[in-house]
């Protein structure tokens, strides 16, 4: 890059002929820090993967199997970061403290979480199975509350720490058919805001994103009359891609973002507004 390098606002810029450019390696921002990204197997928790491991951050990564990491945990050796595949399933206390455990011991320290790991198992109320309900509570909001409890000391301790729950549009609008998944990702919202004032004085930040539509496994389900039902709401007239929510964790992730918690970004082409 041609200028003269300067400093400002804690970045280096540089004076190009177009005027400030800020320099691309500065601007990756999470050197030496650790994420730990839960469902990164695939979809939007890959995508975090790599987007963290882009900007610098080594990157442990749980699913329910090592075998299915594979694929992320390699993407992220080739950015050259660190990485590891852990087994876990989020929904038991015994297999996510054992996780944690394992990560704190292995990467040595924990400065960026992200509560990624969700499922669906849809159906009008009046059908919903008990199991159906618990199954989802269980992953998409007490597996948050898990992984949270398992680091959060860690955090405190290093005064510094960012948490980032990945909520949903339908958490806040609600969707017939998803009672169970709604009120997960209601449930994390509060979850988020209680989380962040109780660590707010430690310089740990929680937020939450609530992505909209995204293409992912778990929208490929959609039949056509459906897809063409949710576009017709989508103000940007198309889903969003994985890597729209990871760039909006990078930001809550970086250093600079300190002074942002308890805060839901939603993510949705103009869903919800
Ligand atoms: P996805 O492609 O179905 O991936 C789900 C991920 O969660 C996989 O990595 C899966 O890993 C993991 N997972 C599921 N249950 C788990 C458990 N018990 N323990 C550990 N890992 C578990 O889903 P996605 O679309 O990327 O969604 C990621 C997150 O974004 C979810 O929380 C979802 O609710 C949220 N979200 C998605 C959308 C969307 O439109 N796609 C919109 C709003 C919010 P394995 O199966 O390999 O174990």
């Amino acid at each position: 890059m041609d200028g003269s390098p300067v400093v400002g606002g804690g970045i280096l810029l540089f004076i190009s002929g177009s005027g400030w450019v800020k320099n691309p390696a500065a601007m990756k921002g999470l050197e030496q820090q650790v994420a730990v990204v839960t469902g990164g197997s695939r979809g939007i928790g890959r995508a975090v993967a790599l987007r963290l491991a882009e900007a610098g951050a080594d990157v442990a990564v749980v699913a329910r199997s090592v075998e299915a990491c594979a694929a992320t945990v390699e993407g992220v050796r080739n950015l050259g970061r660190r990485a590891w595949a852990y087994a876990a399933d989020v929904s038991q206390a015994a297999s996510v403290e054992a996780a944690a455990e394992a990560i704190l011991r292995e990467a040595g320290r924990v400065d960026i979480l992200v509560n990624n790991a969700g499922i669906t198992r849809d159906g009008l109320l009046i059908r919903m199975s008990e199991a159906d309900w618990d199954a989802v509570l269980d992953t998409n909001l007490k597996g948050a509350f898990l992984f949270t409890r398992a680091f959060a000391r860690s955090m405190l301790k290093q005064r510094a720490g960012r948490i980032i729950n990945i909520s949903s549009v339908i958490g806040l609008i609600g969707n017939a058919g998803q009672t169970n998944y709604a009120a997960s990702k209601a449930g994390l919202i509060g979850f988020t805001k209680s989380c962040a004032r109780e660590f707010a004085s430690r310089g740990v930040t929680v937020n939450a994103v609530a992505p909209g539509f995204i293409e992912t496994d778990m929208t490929a389900v959609l039949n056509e009359e459906q897809r063409q039902a949710i576009l017709a709401r989508v103000p940007m007239g198309c889903l969003g891609r994985p890597e729209d929510v990871a760039h909006v964790v990078w930001f809550l992730a970086l250093p600079e973002s300190r002074y942002i918690t308890g805060q839901v970004l939603t993510v949705d082409g103009g869903l919800v507004m």
